[in-house]
């Protein structure tokens, strides 16, 4: 390449978002695509692209692998749920997990994932592990799906500083023959089908450089996963387990528990309140109305009315107690959709909320709140 021309980019490519970004971007849009359920990270580091990903709502397994225990552990607490996700539980269930080994070793955590992901990583790794990398990943792991990220030697000269390779710590940068060599290689001896892309576009008129960072994103022609496989012929566990969020989810009893019953409760207080404010208006009105009661539907804003279909499942005041039919209670969409079926609404708030003796209502003192 002649200097001059390879001088005047040095000092012009910058890529916005950084690069680094555009990777993780990549594989966000993969997930969102895709909608795996389990992803695994290979050689996670500070675990930024699992933090990112834990934002996807079809994921409800996500790992991370590092040979270095002091890098994951530097922003692992970013993984933690926060007080919000207790607050509100989502409905997906979600497991967010950090081993800390090599991936020249199998180990049986690494089974059963759709997608795994390795972004700048195999440029990492010694002759003897980049060996093994094809073996653990496709033969041992075979996910659905494997994206694989690493340097296109043939960009090192339009980036400023590059001398030989771009971090000290690369033991190989290949240009766009030698990894698309390797990773058709492997693909065909693991029964993969591979696309190359690639993020960090070459400047205008330098198309054939390429992708300033090479992608190859590889599909598992066949269906089975290695979940299959007999429990004898699993490996022993070497990976050692540095970090383990379960999130809260509506799909644990417990949160769905409390769910319900705030709602229940939520929607009770409401009922009880637009009728007592009823009441005490047509009480104004017509103060001998004090004795009768029971109110008709009439009572209720137009969307408390549609959903009181049965006239007999009203709410009544009844001396100084308001009961609020279960049945009543049941048919708004939030209770409703929160547990499924009228058995289950019941299950879950037994003992929790105050009921009529045969348990049909939610009884209220007409006084408090
Ligand atoms: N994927 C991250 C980090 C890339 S740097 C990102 O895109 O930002 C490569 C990472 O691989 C480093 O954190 C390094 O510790 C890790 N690594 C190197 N050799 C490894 C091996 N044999 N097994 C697992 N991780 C390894």
């Amino acid at each position: 390449m002649d200097k001059d021309f390879r001088e005047e980019f040095t000092e012009v490519i910058k890529f916005t978002p950084p690069l680094y970004k555009q990777r993780y971007q990549f594989v966000k849009d993969l997930v969102e695509k895709y909608k795996p359920k389990k992803v695994a990270d290979l050689g996670c580091a500070d675990c930024r692209l699992l933090w990112m990903l834990k934002f996807c709502s079809c994921i409800e397994v996500l790992a991370g692998l590092d040979i270095c225990a002091s890098v994951m552990k530097e922003k692992m607490h970013t993984l933690s749920p926060l007080p919000v996700d207790y607050l509100q539980p989502s409905e997906r269930s979600l497991t967010v997990t950090l081993h800390h080994g090599s991936i020249a070793h199998k180990d049986p955590c690494m089974l059963g994932f759709d997608l795994v992901t390795c972004i700048e990583l195999i440029e990492h790794l010694e002759e003897s592990e980049l060996k093994k990398f094809p073996e653990v990943v496709f033969g041992f792991m075979a996910p659905s799906m494997v994206v694989i990220s690493t340097p296109n030697s043939e960009f090192n000269p339009l980036l400023p500083g590059v001398v030989l390779y771009r971090h000290p710590d690369h033991k190989f940068e290949w240009n766009q023959a030698q990894f698309q060599s390797w990773a058709l290689d492997t693909a065909k001896c693991y029964d993969y089908s591979v696309e190359f892309t690639g993020v960090g576009h070459p400047p205008p008129g330098m198309e054939n450089v390429g992708f300033c960072t090479q992608i190859g994103v590889f599909v598992r022609k066949y269906p089975q996963t290695s979940e299959s496989l007999p429990s004898e012929e699993h490996p022993e566990a070497v990976y050692k387990t540095v970090f383990k969020a379960v999130y809260p989810s509506l799909k644990d009893e417990k949160y769905l528990q409390n769910a319900v019953v705030s709602e229940v409760i939520f929607t009770a207080q409401n009922i009880k309140h637009h009728l007592m404010s009823k009441l005490e208006k047509d009480d104004d009105d017509d103060p001998e109305r004090k004795s009768r009661v029971q109110p008709s539907v009439d009572y209720f804003p137009d969307y408390l009315r549609k959903l009181v279909v049965d006239q007999t499942l009203e709410p009544f005041v009844s001396g100084n107690e308001v009961c609020i039919p279960l049945v009543t209670i049941f048919s708004f969409p939030k209770v409703n959709r929160l547990c499924g079926t009228f058995e289950k609404l019941c299950k879950l708030i037994a003992g929790k909320v105050p009921l009529s003796s045969d348990g049909s209502a939610v009884v209220f003192n007409t006084e408090h709140e």
